[in-house]
């Protein structure tokens, strides 16, 4: 018998070498292997006699296979093979199906399943690509029996037939997975428990988890086709919904075991107040007084904060951040705010400085660069409590820094953090905790600030275990940037544009992109087009260039000389999609647009707009336009909202593509979709916090008690974090 934990290699017919191919689609284990889902279904419950096929219709023909061979025609090879049922005979086509050459023989039995055509020729039908599984050979006169025999306990025929993903470039085929999976679910044992407690299962009627892997592997004849495609069978709904329990049963509890943890209560009273006041240069918007006041409640209750506040980009969350680091300071406590580089912490500690200037707060930097004997001077200070602010990148402020009493910390994301990557953060930042002094028991606050809006639905999962506050206002006075796009043929009135606005005293991005498997080129055509807009196109303008292999001194200086206003271009590769702010650039030009992510596109556009004047945002595109790309652009050109675009990249690209698959540390689902799921995601949350508010006459402790362990086990497995619960 297995059990869901087996290792798939002892499920007869993998054994330890297909097992490693199966690893590297993420199957261990049994469960895993059973929750393989198929991507689509055939319906090949009826196959058809050739002589009622009409064209247009898919349809699946058992039939003998007569000839093949391979012809070739001026344009390609074309594969052709004619099979019969008694005197009705069908051809079937491949193009350029050279690897066919050898593979049918007369006389074999083949399921064929394809859309059915008219040949142009003679006006019989034809299939036209089918797929097709040889069912069996015939050798000699019982061949006919066996063939049928064959026929009737095939895994492909009579059935809705299950279309897996193959592996291993394509030596685990679709059929090999129908036949493992069909030995897994025979050899399974009888007794699998049901982790999700009972009062649940009711109130979505979600059939037993056997049922579930059977049908969805194995569905009813009479199931509905456009069910199974949607992934919306009982069976579905059932794994899909286990799935998503079991993520946000673990967000959850993270998120009550937070709550249960003292915190700091820190004091807000007028003088606060007074202080916060002080600092502002501006009147903040209605969204400002909002979230900040949703940050200074968290802030007075003694119970951890974990707050993560989302906004656009030039929303204004800085602001937000320092008032929130005043009621800390103002409590006697220490601040962190880490940056994700080290050019974003000189320009936080900056602005910090001139805001908190006449405040007296004490403002220290500390970055890597520095030389070590400023380091230790700086650890001493904050060692002992005479830093109240520490900005610094988060490497170096999660590794090696103790604090004297650490209040808060605020973490600028800028990147897109799924929430794994996160709780790991958030580990480091407790561990950062841990160091503080021993005196101080209770834990700092944690405000997660984040450049990238998140469509509402998947703020649900990625920060489940966060509250959530959004600023959704710009400040006043923005002129909105105008975005247009353009053909690179007519790059010469761009550059045109580009040296008026220099001469108005303006400065300029051009960017590249770099995109992943053909960095090299593109890095090449970054470096070309710098030296083509250096020497020949703005030979009296300061044109520099900035990329990610330059290193990071080069990197930081080239950006403080742009910051200045010393340089008039500057061409870069997407390196400064980092939030530097310098608000005397206008323009940016984007080179091939239509080859950038949605939301980078508009990360990018961010880097302007930021001062009074009039900003351009310019897409130049090159070669041909995708239809997705299309999509993209016409998005940019016509909205400046940072969450419509961020739900329309999402519809466009997936959520594993949305937030960069690998460090997204977005969990990976096996059988969930955050788009197409939704509403199972909102269930999902709604139950597993009904689970945790306790026993009760609906559910008891040991169901309670079994859905967590299954839940750790499951976060373990999957997730790789083992301190959950
Ligand atoms: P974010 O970090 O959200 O991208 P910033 O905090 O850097 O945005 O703010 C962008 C710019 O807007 C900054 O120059 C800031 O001084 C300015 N700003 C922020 N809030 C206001 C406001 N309420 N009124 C006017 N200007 C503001
Ligand atoms: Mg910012």
């Amino acid at each position: 018998m297995l059990e869901p934990a087996t290792s798939v290699q002892y499920v007869k017919g993998i054994g330890p070498r297909l097992a490693e191919i199966l690893a590297a689609k993420g199957i261990h284990t049994v469960d895993d292997l059973l929750h393989y889902l198929p991507f689509r279904y055939e319906d090949r419950v009826n196959p058809r006699s050739i002589s009622e096929l009409r064209s247009g219709e898919m349809a699946t023909v058992i039939a003998e296979v007569r000839n093949s061979g391979l012809f070739r025609t001026r344009r390609m090879p074309i594969f052709q093979m004619t099979a019969g049922q008694g005197r009705s005979r069908l051809k079937s086509i491949w193009f350029n199906a050279t690897y066919l050459r050898d593979k049918f023989k007369p006389g074999q039995m083949i399921a064929l399943y394809g859309k059915v055509e008219q040949d142009q020729y003679s006006g019989e039908p034809q299939l036209v690509q089918p797929q097709f599984e040889i069912i069996g050979d015939s050798t000699d006169d019982g061949a006919t029996d066996a063939a049928e025999q064959k026929v009737a306990s095939s895994l492909e025929v009579g059935r809705i037939v299950p279309i897996y993903e193959s592996a291993g470039q394509g030596r685990l085929t679709p059929r090999w997975f129908r036949r493992i999976i069909r030995t897994a679910l025979d050899n399974l044992t009888p007794d699998l428990t049901d982790p999700i407690p009972a009062m649940v299962r009711q109130r979505l009627g979600l059939i037993a988890p056997r049922e579930a892997l059977w049908e969805v592997h194995w569905p009813d004849p009479g199931e509905s086709l456009s069910d199974l495609q949607a992934s919306r069978t009982p069976a579905h709904i059932r794994m899909i919904f286990e799935e998503l329990f079991f993520l946000e049963l673990g967000l959850e509890l993270k998120r009550c075991e937070q709550k249960a943890q003292t915190g700091i209560g820190f004091k807000l009273d007028d003088r606060v107040r007074e202080a916060i006041k002080k600092i502002l240069p501006f009147h903040p918007t209605a969204a400002q007084k909002r979230v900040l006041k949703e940050i200074a409640s968290d802030m007075e209750q003694p119970v951890p904060m974990r707050r993560l506040l989302q906004g656009d980009v030039g929303s204004g969350k800085t602001i937000v951040a320092f008032e929130a680091a005043i009621i800390a300071m103002e409590d006697g406590f220490q601040v962190a705010l880490m940056a994700p580089t080290e050019i974003l912490a000189q320009q936080h500690y900056f602005s910090a400085r001139r805001i908190l200037e006449a405040t007296g707060y004490r403002v220290v930097l500390l970055t890597g660069s520095m030389e070590d004997a400023r380091k230790r001077d700086i650890r001493r200070h904050i060692a002992q409590g005479n830093a109240q602010l520490i900005i610094g990148t988060h490497a170096l402020i999660e590794q090696k820094v103790e604090f004297a009493k650490l209040g808060l910390v605020i973490v600028d994301e800028q990147h897109r953090f799924g929430v794994l990557q996160r709780f790991k953060l958030m580990k480091k930042s407790g561990d950062v905790g841990a160091r503080v002094s021993t005196a101080q028991t209770a834990e700092p606050d944690v405000l997660v600030m984040t450049a990238t809006p998140i469509p509402r639905t998947l703020a649900l999962t990625l920060y489940g275990d966060l509250d959530v506050s959004v600023i959704d206002e710009m400040p006043p006075g923005r002129v909105p940037i105008i975005t247009r796009r353009i053909s690179d043929e007519r790059s010469a009135e761009v550059w045109e544009f580009v040296r008026k606005q220099v001469a108005a005293g303006h400065q300029v991005y051009v960017v590249y992109p770099v995109i992943e498997e053909s960095e090299e080129k593109e890095l090449k055509a970054a470096i070309k087009m710098y030296k083509e807009l250096d020497q020949r196109i703005f030979p009296d303008l300061r044109v520099s260039l900035l990329h990610g292999r330059l290193d990071s001194d080069l990197k930081d200086q080239t950006m403080r000389l742009f910051q200045k206003g010393e340089i008039d271009v500057l061409v870069a590769t997407t390196v400064i999609e980092v939030g530097v702010d310098v608000a005397n650039a206008t323009v940016m030009v984007i080179e091939h647009a239509e080859r950038f992510g949605l939301s980078q596109l508009h990360q990018l556009r961010g880097r302007i707009g930021r001062g009074a004047a009039k900003s351009y945002c310019v897409l130049m595109t090159g070669g041909k336009i995708s239809e997705d790309g299309e999509r993209r652009l016409d998005a940019m050109v016509r909205t400046n909202d940072g969450f419509q675009i961020a739900e329309l990249d999402l519809e466009l690209r997936g959520p594993g593509e949305f937030f960069g698959t690998r460090q997204a540390g977005l969990p990976s689902f096996q059988v969930a979709n955050l788009i197409r799921d939704r509403q199972l995601l909102e269930a999902a949350k709604r139950e597993a916090a009904a689970v945790l508010s306790g026993p009760s006459e609906e559910i008891s402790k040991s169901e309670i008690a079994l859905a967590l362990r299954h839940m750790r086990a499951r976060w373990q497995r999957t997730y790789g974090l083992v301190e959950v619960g």
